[in-house]
């Protein structure tokens, strides 16, 4: 990993959307950024996998598109084929569109992540961070690897308790306010179980189910019929309250019951292979009212951004790392 360059990029932490679309907004307006992210891929929770001939999202599903910035950024990923509309509603058609990947949701961040390189933006990718400290005049990020970086300007989109334990590890003093509100964010998990099947399952057009908390599963996608997989592939999500309770049982043992809840929706198919994915930081429980928050303004500026901030989901990650950009261009 590069070392602080002579022109003091600002380093972005996590190259899911927020941070992804904060490093777009930087470059396009002439600031050197630098993301880095613990994955081996950029996207975060907008997650796809491939098991077999399949291929499954299994974090965010689909989106729907509100504001005018998010509107042109869509539009733009509309017209090179990287997003397109799934339906207009999934039991029923209320008009309004909701978008996917055709190639899985992480071709959203591979397209943003493309343009931040084409611009001149470094992403760095397999590097976890381990703490964010200061020195008298930067603040300083040591990794797992033991490679540190130094920076004035500082986005951090991880999950928030995530971020918290990164500036205790580093032993930064946050004002009491500013902690207050960052402890008061919280998150709920998901559990969500993938299948590949040998047949395609009972699963209604347009392929996506979405139910209420009282329902075992809040949403159940057919890859196939979403037009993501070639083979027969289904994801389902676990409830918030089933995947608090069962996050600590036996991954086994969870993946057989929530199967034996799932058969209703595979029909005739028989299942080739069953993964779990757990979610820890699925989405916020509710999301702090402000977009983003300046956690401090010494050594450099500190800026906390992501889907907990202005408004869940995708729409929210998206206008989160805006908004945190847009305050270092001011
Ligand atoms: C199961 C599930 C279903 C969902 N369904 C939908 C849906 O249907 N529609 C919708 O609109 N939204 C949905 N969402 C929410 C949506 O995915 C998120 O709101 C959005 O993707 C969050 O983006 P983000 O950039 O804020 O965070 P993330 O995508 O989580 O990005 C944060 C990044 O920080 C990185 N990171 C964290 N810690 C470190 C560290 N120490 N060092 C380096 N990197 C680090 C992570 O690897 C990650 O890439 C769903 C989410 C989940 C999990």
């Amino acid at each position: 990993m590069s070392a602080e360059s002579s022109n003091d990029p600002v380093v972005i932490v996590g190259a899911g959307l927020a941070g992804l679309t904060a490093a777009r907004e930087l470059v396009a307006a002439g600031r050197s950024v630098h993301v880095v992210d613990k994955g081996r891929g950029v996207g975060g929770r907008l997650a796809t996998r491939r098991i077999g001939d399949a291929r499954l999202d299994h974090g965010a599903q689909f989106f729907t598109v509100r504001g005018n910035d998010f509107r042109a950024t869509i539009d733009a990923a509309i017209d090179q084929g990287i997003v397109a509309v799934w339906c207009r509603g999934f039991d029923s058609h209320d008009g309004y569109p909701r978008y996917y990947c055709p190639d899985g949701m992480t071709a959203l961040a591979k397209w943003l992540a493309n343009g931040v390189r084409s611009s001149g933006g470094t992403i760095s990718l397999g590097e976890r961070l381990a703490s964010i400290s200061t020195t008298s005049d930067s603040w300083q990020l040591l990794f797992d690897s033991g490679e540190s970086l130094k920076t004035t300007d500082l986005i951090v989109t991880s999950p928030v308790p995530q971020t918290l334990d990164l500036i205790d590890a580093g032993s930064v003093e946050l004002d009491a306010d500013v902690r207050a509100t960052l402890e008061a964010i919280t998150y709920k998990p998901t559990v969500a179980v993938l299948v590949t099947l040998d047949s395609a399952p009972s699963i209604p057009s347009p392929g996506g189910i979405q139910q209420s908390e009282a329902d075992t599963f809040t949403f159940i996608a057919d890859n196939q019929q979403k037009g993501i997989s070639s083979a027969p592939a289904v994801t389902f999500h676990a409830n918030g309250s089933i995947s608090a309770q069962r996050w600590d049982d036996d991954p086994h043992v969870v993946l057989t019951d929530l199967l034996a809840e799932a058969q209703p929706w595979l029909g005739a198919a028989t299942v080739v292979e069953a993964q779990l994915k757990k979610w820890k930081f699925a989405g916020p429980h509710q999301p702090h009212a402000d977009r983003y928050i300046v956690a401090a303004r010494a050594p450099g500026t500190l800026v906390l951004a992501g889907d907990a901030f202005g408004g869940p989901k995708v729409e929210g990650a998206f206008n989160s790392g805006l908004a945190a950009a847009r305050t270092l261009l001011v």
